[in-house]
């Protein structure tokens, strides 16, 4: 299959007319970078958070599940680094009147026709670098003074830190075990854009794997295998994905090994999910600012303070890779087609019912009766809304791998043609072996047909 190179406008696009994101308040017209979640790209969302939370917890013993508050106590800020540290260079340009990322503006683009790189243009007149903080602040309580100052959370590693000491006694664990939880973090990111790319709010996905120290860098390996073979399970093609080790100077101030795992993105390779070694770091700071004592005692007396291994990924950039990844536009039959090669576990709707001609009440009820069996167990979607062609047409676009559909054979013989997304094969089954045929086509492997 020839491999289409997607641009971010396709892909921006598509998810507008399908009502997977939408810009948010756009009706006051627009909040720079901020997107709101449509029916299928809620779907989608929850489908791919689905499949993180069974790799990270339901299909393993030695991890368990948390879900902690977007506002802590600030001290947890002071404690992490993020206050004094959590800063990105800023660069005011006086003559735009625009904000740029100093150590990005070989990725932004100047205010003044002809565009080009900030400080490039000869009426560019930039400022000096200056550390901005990247957290969003707010108030607690109904006077507003700085005792009442507080974070929205930049990342939800901290909550994690914070409930060590309660998963080590409640959940009775011993290193090397981990603590995952997915939920919203907020960055007042300096140029957010590229869709879902950068943005200001956005979901992550972290877990935080607590190990013997002696055993960190043999974990650190394991869980950049065991997330780039996620990303493989779930669809995205091997060619387009590739880990980049930090370089000492690179990595942040907690860190003994951080990888990125990269993506070829239409705006280049950059950073998918990263994979740190953030050593004792955060354990022994929490100790030491909030005086508990979060350590490992062992049966025999042994105590460490654990290491960290953390995978940390936000849902926007996973969404952003696997619609990129999954993307196609082709002719078929003399006619054009755009589909997204979905995950079949990804997908945002498994499966679509159609009736062939609707106003045919045996078809029509046939169709609904497979329907309402069906959407006990899966994302199905019923559709009687013109012709068929274009009813296929718009499944294509959404990712439904599957299609059934009731014509008038079914009135005869009670079986129902099954239509495969990507090779288009066209496949008769008894209509009362619709449900056991898709559970088994969802749980056989899939890969993508677009290769490697
Ligand atoms: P970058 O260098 O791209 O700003 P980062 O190294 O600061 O990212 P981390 O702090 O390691 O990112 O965050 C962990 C993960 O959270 C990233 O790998 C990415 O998937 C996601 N992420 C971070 N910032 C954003 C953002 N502004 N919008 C969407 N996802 C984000």
């Amino acid at each position: 299959m020839a491999t289409q190179t997607v641009s971010m406008d396709q892909i921006v696009s598509l998810s507008r007319r399908r009502g997977f994101v939408f810009p948010s308040s756009e009706i006051y017209g627009g909040l720079g970078s901020t997107y709101d979640y449509g029916h299928y790209g809620v779907l989608l969302k929850n489908n791919i958070k689905a499949r993180w939370f069974e790799a990270m917890i339901l299909e393993r013993d030695d991890i368990v599940a948390l879900d902690s508050a977007v506002i802590l106590h600030p001290r947890v800020w002071e404690a992490s680094g993020h206050v004094e540290g959590f800063t990105d260079p800023l660069v005011d340009c006086r003559t735009c009147k625009l904000r740029f990322r100093a150590d990005k503006l070989e990725d932004s683009q100047c205010g003044r026709k002809p565009s080009k790189h900030p400080g490039e243009f000869s009426e560019c007149d930039l400022t000096e670098p200056r550390q901005f903080n990247l957290m969003f602040e707010t108030t607690v309580g109904p006077v507003k003074d700085s005792g009442s100052r507080a974070y929205l959370r930049p990342e939800t590693a901290q909550g994690i830190f914070i409930n060590f000491k309660n998963v080590l006694q409640l959940a009775r664990r011993r290193p090397p075990f981990g603590i995952a939880q997915i939920g919203k973090s907020f960055r007042n990111e300096i140029t957010p854009g590229n869709f879902l790319f950068r943005v200001r709010e956005f979901e992550q996905m972290e877990m935080e794997y607590f190990v013997p120290p002696a055993e960190a860098e043999r974990w650190y390996r394991y869980w950049i295998d065991e997330r780039v073979n996620w990303y493989l399970r779930y669809g995205l093609r091997r060619s387009r994905l590739r880990v980049r080790e930090h370089g000492p100077e690179e990595r942040s101030h907690y860190s003994q090994g951080t990888s990125d795992i990269e993506y070829l993105y239409p705006i280049g390779w950059s950073e998918l999910e990263g994979v740190a070694n953030r050593g004792d770091f955060d354990l022994t700071r929490h100790t030491e600012y909030s005086t508990t004592k979060l350590e490992y005692v062992g049966p025999d007396g042994e105590r460490y303070v654990p290491y960290v291994i953390e995978p940390a990924v936000s849902l926007e950039r996973i969404i952003v890779a696997m619609l990129v990844d999954a993307y196609d536009e082709e002719i078929v039959g003399e006619r054009e087609r755009t589909v997204l090669r979905l995950h079949p576990q990804v997908a945002p709707v498994t499966a679509a019912i159609l009736p062939l001609i609707a106003k045919d009440e045996g078809m029509v009820g046939k169709a609904r009766s497979l329907y309402e069996e069906l959407r006990r167990r899966h994302s199905v979607e019923y559709d009687d809304n013109g012709a068929i062609g274009r009813r296929y047409r718009r499944q294509d676009e959404i990712g439904t791998p599957w299609a059934f559909t009731i014509d008038e054979q079914t009135l005869a013989d009670d079986t129902v043609t099954v239509r495969d997304r990507d090779s288009l094969a066209q496949e008769r089954l008894p209509l009362g072996g619709v449900r056991a045929w898709l559970d088994d086509a969802l749980e056989r492997e899939w890969r993508t047909p677009k290769g490697d």
